[in-house]
């Protein structure tokens, strides 16, 4: 395995910025972060990679809820139920490889069909050029004919739930995740400010994958299903769009539930500017008032991360993750708060924290190193100079 020596202009670590550093990689680690000045001269030969005066270098990013089964075409539900798993093993890899290419060096796939996510996983762990690595639930957990169905986690009942969490975890998942609440794409199913499962039910799944220690990530589009998350103990919201029957409201009571726990809300954002956004009927009329409850969940200090729901649709492409960061910083976030989203602050809630997520000594190397400066032009993230994963450079 390669050994590396990097110099950049400037840094972010997961957390905060420095000027002129140096990193050095060995056996797919961050072995050293020194002041450029510090650079030893006398390491065992390590490749200099030396990127010049206005370069930056940042862990690589993390995205908390993609699909890598969904193919980010107009109707990705359809094109799913038309291939057969080898070819949808192979579509993923090349959604997984596009990750990789912008500097996505890891994802939570928060829903697939027979798995397949969790194989590609162990692919790219053999071959960490090929694809980031990937924490996967496997078929989300839904009730008969519930939201996502047709990855094929449908469950109801107590034994039936806790059987599937097992299945889960025997099968290497990473995370599990419930359809707690009704969504978009399925017609037919609950409507999504409704929740689909008892509380019973919810409590059931939280405590069976707490005890095999997998955490949980709870689809929560209602009030009601965000407030049911957190008493049960869920570790991240995804989506939380406030949904209630009269539209989208982030009321106090529930802004104050979020960030009064140590639960991640994971919160949908990123889509390409370069193609027409067209969300879902029952949220496009309430993306202002979904945008308001986010930037009051900051200012709040709630624990927020970003998961793209990469996949979805042509605006959702598996490489959408940089273009989040321009939306939290108009959200109100500083630039270090919103690079920790998509880096640190995600690599926690993906329970990657120990490896993931910052240049730090013993982290795993996985870095993005892009041209100009971050912290001024967020724009910058869009122009990958270098990806490292796992020590191994990838571009
Ligand atoms: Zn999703």
């Amino acid at each position: 395995m390669s050994k590396y020596l990097i110099r950049v202009a400037r840094m972010f670590n997961g957390t905060a910025w420095s000027g002129p550093s140096a990193l050095y990689m060995e056996n797919g680690r961050i072995t050293k972060v020194a002041d450029i000045n510090d650079t030893d001269t006398d390491t065992d030969g390590p490749e200099l990679i030396d990127f010049g005066p206005d370069v930056c270098a940042l862990p690589g990013l993390i995205d908390t809820h993609v699909h890598l089964a969904f193919d980010a075409s107009a109707d990705p539900v359809t094109t799913l139920a038309k291939v057969d798993d080898d070819e949808l093993l192979e579509q993923m890899r090349r959604a997984a490889s596009s990750a990789l290419f912008a500097g996505i060096t890891a994802v939570r796939d928060l829903g697939d069909r027979s798995y397949l996510a969790v194989a590609l996983g162990r692919e790219f762990d053999q071959h960490p050029d090929q694809g980031p690595h990937i924490v996967s639930a496997g078929p989300p957990l839904t009730p008969f004919g519930g939201h996502c169905h047709f990855f094929g986690g449908e469950t109801e009942g107590t034994e039936a739930l806790r059987t599937a969490v097992r299945e889960r975890h025997e099968h290497g998942c990473g995370v599990v995740k419930i359809m707690l609440s009704g969504g978009n794409m399925t017609p037919g199913s609950k409507p999504p400010y409704a929740s689909q499962y008892t509380m019973d039910d919810l409590r059931t799944v939280v405590e069976e994958a707490h005890r095999l220690g997998l955490p949980v990530a709870a689809h929560v589009h209602g009030n009601e299903a965000i407030v049911e998350a957190i008493e049960a103990g869920v570790d991240t919201l995804e989506h939380v769009t406030f949904l209630t029957p009269e539209g989208s409201d982030p009321n106090d009571e529930v802004l104050a539930a979020i960030a009064g726990n140590n639960v991640f809300a994971s919160l949908t954002l990123g889509t390409d500017p370069n193609v027409p956004f067209t969300p879902p009927a029952a949220l496009a009329a309430q993306i202002g008032r979904i945008l308001e409850g986010h930037r009051a969940l900051h200012v709040r200090g709630a624990r927020i991360v970003v998961g793209t729901d990469a996949g979805i649709g042509p605006f959702k492409p598996h490489n959408v993750l940089p273009h989040a960061v321009a939306q939290l910083l108009q959200l109100g976030f500083s630039s270090e708060e919103a690079l920790a989203a998509v880096t640190a602050h995600a690599a926690e809630a993906s329970g990657l924290g120990e490896r993931k997520g910052r240049l730090r000594a013993g982290s795993d190397a996985d870095l993005l190193v892009v041209n100009g400066d971050p912290a001024r032009d967020a724009s910058a993230l869009l122009d990958v100079a270098g990806v490292f994963r796992a020590g191994v450079r990838v571009r």
